[in-house]
């Protein structure tokens, strides 16, 4: 059975908390025998997980699901593995997991990463949800996806690139940048764009990359978006479940730098209304078929199976969604599933270099910003290596 072993690991806590006396094994000092004091730095362990809520904008307020507590272990754990760590609990009743009179949900951790912003052996530690008896929680979907990693899967090394666009937003909900209570130019010059007239929140952009890279993270670039104040970073390629839990800890640094930068970051399907694009997170994807010469053949053959189960990916691609895939912008709209080469219009897009040599990978455009990642990594696999 699964034991939770936080309530052994506090009592420990609790005794040692400050720099404290030790008898000196081997007196070096003139007073021999006596006391030297040692420097007990204790760690910080950041535990994150998701809850159980949807985004919320409907009160005129941004609400994202990355929830996290911040766990002092005084003897520090220098080893990355997660099972090093304990598990710990939370109040899921404040998270949208549980009732108030049953309200103990536990932290399970599955990945640990250095801590970028706190330095030195400080920690991330991405947790999932358990139930007290350590069956997966309802809203654990990575647990969903480990699932399907069954041998014939990983022997396929499905690697997934997930292209996260956000928007940032003033704390007063506009979007960064923008002129008080206006509009800036269409859109046009903004994406990929250089220079003040055009890119507004460089610097947290930056500052999250490089916290991505510090902590380990298989951050590949960022760029501008097509919107003004909306960004993208990417992940990959890496493989299952890994994404998931790199995109979650990429999420959650983005919302704390924000903090420091008074910049407020939404995943939102399309924050603003109009002629305006949306904001997704286009997830690319291949097996090692697909990557070795000649895998074009089994790139088709994932296409014609993705084409047969397009509503239930679309209804697990994030909220809001239905206001992003209009056809009006990127991708066509939500009732139609098409695919091409270089068509960005397309629900699936065969990139064109993918086309010339013949094998590589599939762009899925359809997921929006808001999605789980490990939702679209599991649905992947589900429908592509259905028989
Ligand atoms: P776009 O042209 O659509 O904006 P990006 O360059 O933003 O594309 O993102 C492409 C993503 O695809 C990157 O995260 C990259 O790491 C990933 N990628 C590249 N090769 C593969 C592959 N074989 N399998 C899965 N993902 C891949
Ligand atoms: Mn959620
Ligand atoms: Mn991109
Ligand atoms: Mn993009
Ligand atoms: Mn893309």
């Amino acid at each position: 059975m699964h034991v939770p072993n936080s309530t052994a690991l506090s009592a420990k806590a609790n005794c040692a908390a400050r720099p404290v006396l030790v008898r000196c094994s081997r007196p070096t000092s003139a007073r021999r025998g006596f006391f030297v004091i040692r420097a007990a730095v204790a760690q910080r362990a950041e535990y994150i997980w998701a809850d159980g809520l949807e985004g919320d904008q409907s009160k005129g307020v941004v609400f994202n699901e990355m929830r996290s507590k911040t766990k002092v272990i005084q003897e520090p754990i220098t080893s990355m593995d997660p099972k090093e760590f304990p598990d710990w609990s939370f109040d899921g009743s404040s998270t949208g997991q549980a009732e108030g009179n049953n309200s103990d949900c536990i932290l399970n951790p599955v990945a640990v990463y250095p801590d970028p912003i706190r330095g030195g052996d400080n920690v991330l530690v991405m947790c999932d949800v358990r139930n007290p008896d350590s069956t997966p929680h309802a809203t654990n979907t990575r647990a969903k996806l480990v699932d399907l990693l069954t041998p014939d899967v990983v022997a396929e090394k499905p690697m997934y690139g997930f292209e996260q666009e956000y928007t940032m937003l003033s704390k007063s909900g506009q979007v960064y940048g923008w002129p008080h209570g206006g509009y800036p130019a269409p859109q046009g010059p903004f994406y990929c764009g250089v220079g003040s007239e055009s890119v507004y929140g460089r610097p947290l952009a930056e500052a999250h990359m490089d916290a991505c890279m510090k902590a380990g993270l298989l951050i590949s670039g960022i760029n501008a978006e097509v919107m003004p104040g909306q960004w993208e970073f990417q992940i990959g390629p890496v493989g299952a479940p890994d994404v998931g839990d790199e995109v979650m800890i990429a999420r959650w640094l983005l919302h704390r730098l924000g903090e420091q930068f008074g910049i407020v970051c939404t995943f939102a399907a399309k924050p603003v209304k109009g002629d305006w694009n949306g904001t997704g997170a286009h997830t690319n994807f291949s097996t090692e078929s697909m990557r070795n010469p000649g895998g074009m053949k089994h790139i088709m053959d994932a296409i014609d199976k993705l084409s047969k189960t397009h509503p239930e990916h679309i209804s697990q691609y994030g909220t809001g969604n239905e206001e992003r895939l209009t056809g009006k912008h990127e991708t066509c709209d939500m009732n139609t599933f098409r695919s091409g080469v270089a068509d960005r219009g397309a629900s699936i897009r065969i990139p064109l270099p993918v086309q010339l040599k013949n094998y590589g990978y599939l762009e899925d455009r359809r997921p929006a910003a808001n999605v789980d990642p490990y939702t679209v990594a599991r649905l992947l696999i589900k429908t592509t290596f259905s028989k």
